[in-house]
This record gives C-alpha cells, sequence and structure tokens, in this order.
C-alpha cells in the first residue's frame, strides 16, 4: 500500500535556506497537499476573476448611475434657472403691465381734464365716425343718456373692456392671470388711441371757434371755449333768417335790430337753444309781443319774441331743444315769424356768432 502510494505520487521536500548561521529548515510537503493546494489556489483565481468581473460590472453600473444622477442635477438645475428666469421675467412683465395700467388711467385723468376745459364733459357733441364698437369708449366718455339718444347699444355697458379695474384683475404674479391683463391692455390700446383721436378731433373743432387772436393765452382760450360751451347754439326754429343783426333801416329811420329774424308759420314749436331757466314769459312792450326770456350759464340770455303762446313760466328749468313757446305775429311784427335775441352780460350779441349750420 504504501509502496503503491510512493511510486504513485512521489513526495518532495521544500527547503528553506537561510542567508544566515542559522540552518536550513525542510519540508516534506505529500503530493496531496500540493494538488490541494493548488486546487485551492485554481478555485481562489476563479473566485477572483468572477470577482473582479463582476466588480467591473457594478463600477460601470454604479458610474452611469452617477453619470445620470448629475445629468439629472444639472437638468433640474437648468430648469430651476428657467424658472428662475421666468419667473423674473413675469415679475418685470407685471410690474410694467401695472404701470401701463397706471398710465391708462392718468391719459384717462387727463382727458378728463381736456373734456371738463373744452366743455365736453357738459355737451358731447360725437361727431358719426365711430364704429359700432366702440360705444364702450362713447359710454366711459360721455356717459349712458348720451348714448341712448344715439340708439340703442346693445354692448353697452362693458366695463371690463373700458378699463381693467382691480376687481376684475387676475393674479397678476401668474403667467396665465398676466397674460389675460396684457391681452386686455392690447385690445384696451387701440380704443383708447381711437378715444383720444375723437377727443383731437373734437378740441379741434371747438379750439377752432375761438378768434385766433384768443387763442394764445391758455386761460383765455379756456375762458373762450367755456363761453361756446355754454353759448346757445340750436336754432330756436328751423326756417330762413328774414332780417339779421345789428343796424338796419326800416321806414327811413336807422334801427338797431338787437336779434335775427326767422320766417315761420303759425304755431310753429320754439325750442330752447340752450339749458337755462326762464327769466321772463309775458307780453313786453313795447312791441315784442308774447315773449320767452331764458339765462344761461356764462352771463348768456336768449329772448324768443311775437309768440303766438308761451309755454313755459317763469322760474321753470328748460333743457335745450324743450319747446317754450309758439310761433306767431304778436306785438309790432310784419308776419308770423320768431325774433330772436341773444344776449352776453346783458349785452345783445349776433346769434349767428353761435348758431350751429
Ligand atoms: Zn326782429
Amino acid at each position: 500500500m504504501a509502496k503503491k502510494k510512493r511510486q504513485g505520487a512521489p513526495p518532495f521536500t521544500l527547503l528553506i535556506v537561510p542567508h544566515t548561521e542559522y540552518s536550513p529548515i525542510s519540508f516534506r510537503v505529500p503530493v496531496g497537499l500540493l494538488y490541494l493546494i493548488l486546487a485551492l489556489a485554481m478555485a481562489g483565481l476563479v473566485g477572483l476573476f468572477v470577482f473582479v468581473v463582476k466588480y467591473r460590472a457594478l463600477q460601470a453600473e454604479l458610474s452611469e448611475l452617477r453619470y445620470q444622477q448629475q445629468m439629472g442635477i444639472s437638468r433640474q438645475n437648468e430648469m430651476r434657472a428657467i424658472i428662475l428666469d421666468q419667473e423674473d421675467q413675469v415679475g418685470k412683465l407685471s410690474a410694467q403691465e401695472e404701470k401701463l395700467s397706471r398710465d391708462l388711467g392718468e391719459l384717462d385723468r387727463i382727458a378728463a381734464e381736456v373734456r371738463r376745459i373744452v366743455g365736453l364733459d357738459r355737451n358731447p357733441t360725437p361727431t358719426p365716425r365711430v364704429r359700432p364698437d366702440s360705444t364702450a369708449i362713447l359710454g366711459a366718455a360721455f356717459g349712458p343718456e348720451v348714448l341712448g339718444a344715439m340708439g340703442p347699444s346693445p354692448s353697452w355697458p362693458r366695463p371690463e373692456r373700458v378699463a381693467i379695474s382691480p376687481s376684475t384683475r387676475g393674479s397678476r404674479t401668474t403667467a396665465p392671470g398676466l397674460a389675460q391683463d396684457l391681452e386686455e391692455l392690447g385690445v384696451l390700446m387701440p380704443e383708447k388711441l381711437q378715444e383720444f383721436n375723437l377727443l383731437r378731433e373734437q378740441v379741434g373743432e371747438r379750439v377752432a371757434r375761438v378768434d385766433p387772436d384768443k387763442r394764445s393765452d391758455p386761460a383765455e382760450l379756456e375762458r373762450q371755449l367755456r363761453l361756446y360751451d355754454a353759448a346757445p347754439r340750436l336754432w330756436p326754429v328751423r326756417g330762413i333768417v328774414t332780417s339779421g343783426f345789428g343796424y338796419r333801416t326800416l321806414l327811413e329811420q336807422r334801427d338797431f335790430h338787437e336779434g335775427i329774424d326767422i320766417g315761420v308759420w303759425w304755431s310753429t314749436p320754439v325750442r330752447a337753444t340752450q339749458d337755462g331757466v326762464v327769466v321772463f314769459a309775458g307780453w313786453q312792450p313795447p312791441g315784442l309781443g308774447w315773449t320767452v326770456k331764458i339765462q344761461h350759464e356764462m352771463g348768456f340770455a336768449t329772448v324768443y319774441a311775437h309768440n303766438s303762446y308761451n309755454a313755459v313760466k317763469v322760474g321753470q328749468r328748460v333743457k335745450a331743444g324743450q319747446v317754450i313757446a309758439y310761433s306767431g305775429n304778436s306785438g309790432k311784427s310784419t308776419g308770423p315769424h320768431v325774433h330772436y335775441e341773444v344776449h352776453l352780460n346783458g349785452v345783445p350779441i349776433d346769434p349767428m356768432k353761435y348758431l350751429e349750420h
């Protein structure tokens, strides 16, 4: 048995020789143990190989994950930067939008001031050159009573189109709210432009009525515009002017005609030519017959004479266009007509100066 074992697998000796005075150490190692060591070493190598492969795979996976994480973080940072930038822009736009709204309010205030100076706030003369769409503007500018006179307006009122009031505002700190406000401003701007163009036309028309030499001084211009606004501009009756204002020769006598004569048939309704208060309604000697006198603002007064019938009483408030008498031939008159006078601070002036053609 022992011999067979020796033949098949002879042992060998492992000799360790130190480089000193010590004697060498020898190990007798059986071959079986060598195989075992080799097998263990092989197994260890295989295990190490597997470990290395797995480790590298894990490492690759980990670096990929790290890469993705970093990409994610950078994208997140990018997004955050974009969001911050957008928030900043929204904030700036919001501030701009707020300023625009304030400016619009200021423009409205200036327009109202101009209207007040020119007198358009009391007696608006809306030009027909307005598109039906702009009734909201006119509503804001002149009020519903004027629009009512202009005819039915299905779109009035539309306050949300007229101004962006704080109550109708969306949350301006959010982009959709801001977008909505900006859209409203975008709609409002052309309308405002049209409104101001209309106002410019109206102011131009009124300024054109003032004598050029009275336009240079702003205070005088304002007074003249107010005067024009308060002036009686309507015709008491529609007819031919048979006799003008001023000196005329009647029956070889020079005579100052303090008004104009408008030829009309009997019982034609005579209308107040401006808002005012009736200060006289009765028989006016020597020659005016049945007469009505109305006091207006800014020192204006109007006289309507030779009536057949007076329809108002002293103290009564009348509106421009209201029927105050009926035409006739009373007093010193050669035929039915209306004798119409305009006084300014007690002095008769030519009614034609203010009459609208
Ligand atoms: Zn007369």
